[in-house]
């Protein structure tokens, strides 16, 4: 039993060396992917749920990387937000995104809004505030088409995101609460917060066959129409979830059911085919 006890340990060491090693390689790797090139933005299209036309896409992080082939977002982020590369991963995030929007509305195509995803650790830079100043100024976007979801952790520091969060909205541009429903404190971020949009968190639209969860997905959806809120629900891959949210007056829906995350140039597509009509 000792014998085994020790083969266990020697085990777990090596398991943690490796993760460690995975983690101080990415960590090293990150450092040098935009000069790379290997980062790249990816659009979900952001549905109307009665009308099913497109009216917005979110922006996806994707790392492709020569050796280590491409690397999940959920991996490489927290990564990036521990050694605090998110602020300008985050940046090149937030202007590529800008650029390519302001770029589709010059050439002619539907004005959409482009969602992008800011961590906590970004925003609670202090140099937030004018880095989305400069990115607009240097995009020439209207902010007006600019979403920035956050979080609900970002209410650990209540009166600072306030300020920051008020900041924001005097540039112009709308915010979201990612995840919605996932956190400790979903309740107070509609009492106390200047936000625009919730997003439904793909871990209700999962299951809301299920009676209980129905319900919470209702009671969101009210709660949140009852504060002037648009609410968008991701994660949505069949017909079925598309009809429920709908008939609970959810106005818009992203996932698999309507289209994956796609690269830039399919985007593209998409956009011609809509102005084609
Ligand atoms: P999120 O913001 O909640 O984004 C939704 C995730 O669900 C995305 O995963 C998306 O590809 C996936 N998804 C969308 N529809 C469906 C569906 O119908 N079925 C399934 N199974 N999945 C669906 P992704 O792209 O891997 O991103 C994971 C997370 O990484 C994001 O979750 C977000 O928190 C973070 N992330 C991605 N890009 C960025 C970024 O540029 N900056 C920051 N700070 N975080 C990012
Ligand atoms: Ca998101
Ligand atoms: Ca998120
Ligand atoms: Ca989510």
């Amino acid at each position: 039993a000792k014998e085994k006890g020790k083969n266990n340990y020697q085990f777990y060491c090596s398991q943690l060396n490796e993760t460690m090693n995975r983690k101080m390689l990415l960590e090293t790797e990150l450092r040098n992917a935009i000069e790379k090139n290997q980062l790249q933005l990816y659009y979900q299209p952001k549905i109307d749920l009665k009308t099913r036309k497109l009216v917005g896409m979110e922006a996806l992080l994707r790392w492709q990387h020569p050796t280590l082939g491409v690397i999940a977002p959920s991996e490489f982020i927290p990564i990036a937000e521990e050694s605090r590369q998110i602020i300008s991963i985050g940046e090149w995030v937030l202007l590529t995104a800008c650029k390519q929007n302001k770029l589709w509305q010059n050439s002619g195509l539907p004005h959409l809004s482009v969602s992008v995803n800011v961590s906590v650790r970004q925003f609670q830079d202090s140099d937030f505030l004018l880095t989305v100043k400069r990115v607009i100024a240097e995009s020439g976007l209207d902010p007006q088409y600019l979403e920035l979801e956050i979080t609900e952790s970002i209410m650990q520091n209540m009166n600072e995101s306030l300020l920051i969060l008020t900041g924001l909205r005097k540039l112009g541009v709308k915010l979201s609460i990612d995840d919605f429903g996932t956190g400790y404190s979903s309740l107070h971020v509609l009492k106390e917060l200047p936000i625009d949009t919730l997003k439904i968190d793909k871990s209700f639209i999962d299951n809301i066959s299920d009676p209980k969860n129905q319900s919470m997905v209702k009671t969101i959806i009210d709660l949140g129409l009852n504060f002037n809120l648009n609410i968008v629900a991701e994660g949505i891959e069949h017909e079925h979830q598309a009809q429920v949210l709908s008939s609970f007056n959810c106005n818009y829906g992203q996932g698999y059911l309507f289209s994956k995350p796609i690269p830039t140039e399919q985007f593209n597509h998409l956009l011609i085919q809509i102005k084609i009509g």
